[in-house]
């Protein structure tokens, strides 16, 4: 019997893991991924705290682990299959875990486009992480789908290992305005505006083009998939109300069920950030920690 359980080893779930280790909690951090989550898709991190010149995404996920584990927490690679919030149990391949209080921290995950091909072309030319796929194109032309931070990310990352880089946006403007424009304001990078992909082309099973609403194909050895991301809910689902599958919870991080907290991006919240994940991990555990006292 754990004092907390948290699901997820992202910036959320290690922070509330650090929390609640050097709080003396017995604590036990899950994640079936990568400790890290997202933020180890990230080629470098400009944004955080305390690092002026930047820092990768692996190696800030490799700082918080760390420290987690010095702290006392007990880190497993291990995936939740089945989350019971109401006895606070935890099922994974390898065991049945209990607690008294459980984290959710499970983050998003990248939203497919979802237009024919998709599937079909997965991991062969359609990707969703231009960190971990784009030096099996290097020198190739490549394209990148969506207007957000990720797609200006991954577009500017890109542009130095490949040939080309398109940027295929279906509005006129890009979310981080004329910042966002300037960087990928690139020799390499051509911006397709108001257009829209409406098929994944593939032959002998790898992507070589992209289908163009309006007519016209585009030939790319890759295209990397930026439309925003989705909570990771699905485990939860049916025990707790959801809003657009995002996790409702208050400024303590308390959800509807007593026990149970709400942490990073799954949570409804504005901003989807490293440091707003920390901060909620840190909430969670602080009034976990005030309720055991
Ligand atoms: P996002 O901000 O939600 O942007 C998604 C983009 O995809 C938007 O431009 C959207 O177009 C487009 N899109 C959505 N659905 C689409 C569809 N069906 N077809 C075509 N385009 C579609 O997602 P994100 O870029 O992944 O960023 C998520 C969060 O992480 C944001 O808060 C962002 O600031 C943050 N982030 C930060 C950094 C950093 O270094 N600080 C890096 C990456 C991400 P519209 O613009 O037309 O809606």
């Amino acid at each position: 019997m754990y004092d907390v359980i948290i699901v997820g080893g992202g910036p959320a779930g290690l922070t509330a893991g650090i929390y609640c280790g050097r709080a003396g909690l017995a604590v036990l951090v899950l994640e079936g991924g990568a400790f890290g989550g997202q933020m180890t898709l990230s080629s470098e991190i400009e944004n955080y705290p305390a690092f002026p010149q930047g820092i990768s995404g692996e190696e800030l996920s490799s700082l918080m682990r760390g420290q987690a584990e010095r702290l006392g927490a007990e880190l497993r690679r291990e995936k939740a299959k089945t989350i019971d919030l109401k006895t606070k149990t935890v099922v994974t391949r390898k065991g049945e875990y209990r607690a008294k209080n459980i984290i959710l921290a499970m983050g998003a995950s990248p939203r497919p486009l979802g237009v024919p091909g998709e599937n079909e072309l997965r991991g062969a030319g359609v990707s969703y992480c231009a960190v971990c796929d784009g030096g099996f194109f290097k020198n190739k032309t490549v394209a990148v789908i969506g207007g957000g931070d990720t797609a200006v990310h991954d577009c500017e990352y890109l542009s130095r290992i490949c040939e080309k880089v398109y940027l295929i946006h279906r509005r006129d403007r890009l979310r981080g305005g004329e910042g966002a424009l300037k960087r990928v304001t690139l020799p390499n990078v051509e911006i397709l505006w108001n257009t829209r992909v409406a098929e994944f082309v593939g032959e002998n099973g790898a992507l070589t083009g992209l289908r163009l609403e309006g007519g016209g194909t585009l030939p790319v050895s890759a295209a990397f998939v930026a439309v925003g991301t989705s909570p990771n809910t699905g485990a939860v689902e049916g025990q707790l109300e959801l809003q657009n599958g995002y996790v409702p919870a208050n400024e303590r991080m308390e959800t509807a069920i007593p026990g149970v907290y709400a942490v990073g991006d799954l949570r409804v919240k504005e901003l989807r950030q490293i440091v707003t994940a920390a901060s909620d991990g840190a909430v969670a555990a602080a009034c976990i920690t005030g309720c055991e006292k």
